[in-house]
């Protein structure tokens, strides 16, 4: 359980982030992701820190960040720290593409989504993400000149070498995947100017001792990426991983704004109590006996991972009706 490796300090308290993105959609889904991640915390004596992902949406609406701390609160969850929203200081995020770009390994790439489409072959994994093949790379780069970190206005890429990553979820189970293959060359610094997401998320946990991860599993193909990228720079041992199933709306598509207004904040707003929602929550997570609304603190006593469903979760009209209406739908999950 995250056990700290050689050279590192020998704290063993063991430390997760809640990493929402501000994007003002939480929603039964993440909500759930999120308290299952503070439970497992709360049962195992995990420090908790909240991490506002908000390089991760291209614009933060004024006031979202605020929502989102409150939404948050309002289920009754709580954290031992705060980090600095990632926005403050790019700093460390420059320092790590510098580290990069002296091993050689990044470059900047200037090529248009249209050119890589026309280039390269159709996306792999089912997920619209479009490989990015190593004839690609800029002549230069191929011939061994690589340049410094010196233009932050453009994409930068990481050179994947071909190779398996391998991991055991603590959930999801052992994993391998080969980056090279499956994404091919993964953005790391984007032209406007910032961290991507899985350059972001791995310097932000390591320079937090972040042990445990916990998140959705749309997750699951980057954490291969951000293994890859703690190796190259030296961050010590990887997060252990645990990658929970999604929720998905009646069509079997992530929850999302499609399937009409499930965020937080609009049951909220019309009167549905937090404990209702959890109580869902804990119906999706294998929590035993009848659909019951109970606080925060009552799921994570009642709560136990090992009995929490495998599959993905469907969020019904009978389950909306519960949140409502407070009538507790038949086992129907
Ligand atoms: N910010 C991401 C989200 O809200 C989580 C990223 C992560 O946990 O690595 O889905």
């Amino acid at each position: 359980m995250g056990s700290p490796g050689p050279g590192q300090n020998t704290q063993a308290q063991a430390v997760t982030r809640l990493a929402p993105s501000p994007t003002g959609a939480l929603h039964p889904g993440n909500a759930r992701t999120f308290l299952v991640n503070w439970a497992l915390a709360r049962q195992r004596g995990w420090r908790v820190i909240l991490r506002i992902e908000d390089l991760d949406t291209p614009r933060v609406k004024p006031g979202a960040v605020d929502e989102t701390i409150d939404t948050l609160r309002w289920l009754g969850l709580d954290w031992d720290d705060e980090a600095p929203l990632q926005t403050a200081d790019l700093t460390p995020y420059r320092d790590a593409m510098s580290t990069l770009a002296n091993l050689g390994v990044v470059y900047p790439c200037e090529l248009s989504r249209a050119q890589i489409e026309a280039a390269a072959s159709a996306p792999n994994e089912g997920d619209h993400e479009q490989r990015f093949p190593p004839e690609l790379r800029p002549a230069s780069f191929r011939q061994g000149k690589p340049t410094g970190f010196d233009r932050a206005e453009v994409n930068w890429r990481l050179a994947v070498e071909p190779g398996l990553v391998a991991f055991d979820d603590a959930f999801a189970g052992p994993q391998s995947r080969d980056v090279a293959r499956t994404v091919g060359d993964f953005v790391l610094w984007t032209k406007r100017g910032q961290p991507s997401y899985q350059l972001a998320v791995v310097v932000d946990d390591a320079r937090r001792g972040i042990t445990e991860v916990v998140r959705g599993d749309d997750l699951l193909g980057s954490a291969a990426r951000q293994i890859l990228l703690y190796r190259l720079l030296g961050l010590g041992p990887t997060p252990r991983y645990t990658h929970l199933p999604l929720v998905r709306g009646p069509d079997g598509r992530r929850l999302a704004k499609r399937h009409g207004d499930t965020r937080l904040t609009h049951y909220r707003a019309l009167g549905v109590p937090a404990e209702r929602i959890i109580g869902l929550i804990a119906s999706w997570s294998g929590v035993a006996g009848p659909a019951r609304a109970m606080s925060a603190r009552g799921f994570t006593e009642a709560f136990d991972i090992s009995t929490m469903p495998r599959h993905d979760i469907t969020f019904t009209e009978a389950h909306e009706r519960w949140l409502i209406r407070g009538t507790p739908p038949e086992h129907d999950t």
